[in-house]
């Protein structure tokens, strides 16, 4: 929808766009909905040893059928974590491969 600026469902072409997404929170503006809650924080090598919510969402609409799709954004903070269920599955070929 994003890319094409049509909704993939009903091809409705009118579309509302809410840039950071947020849900109700004590601020009347509401809390921006993070990608990830708390994840420690790094620089490098060495975790800072803080938690802090990482990333947010843009709402992407359809106006016709509502169908909408929620769109990632300041990701690059994200760190692989399985053990507290974030996981990074990157499947790019190795450029040093064998079928360069
Ligand atoms: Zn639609």
């Amino acid at each position: 929808m994003k890319r094409t600026q049509r909704c993939p469902k009903c091809n409705g072409r009118k579309l509302w766009v809410i840039d950071t997404f947020r849900v109700p929170g004590e601020s009347a503006a509401g809390a921006v909905l993070p990608v990830v809650t708390h994840q420690e924080q790094s620089t490098g090598r060495f975790s800072l040893g803080r938690s802090v919510p990482q990333g947010s969402f843009n709402l992407w609409l359809c106006d016709a059928c509502g169908y909408s799709e929620l769109w990632a954004e300041k990701i690059s903070g994200l760190r692989h974590d399985p053990a507290a269920g974030v996981r990074c599955v990157d499947t790019t070929p190795d450029p040093e491969g064998p079928f360069r």
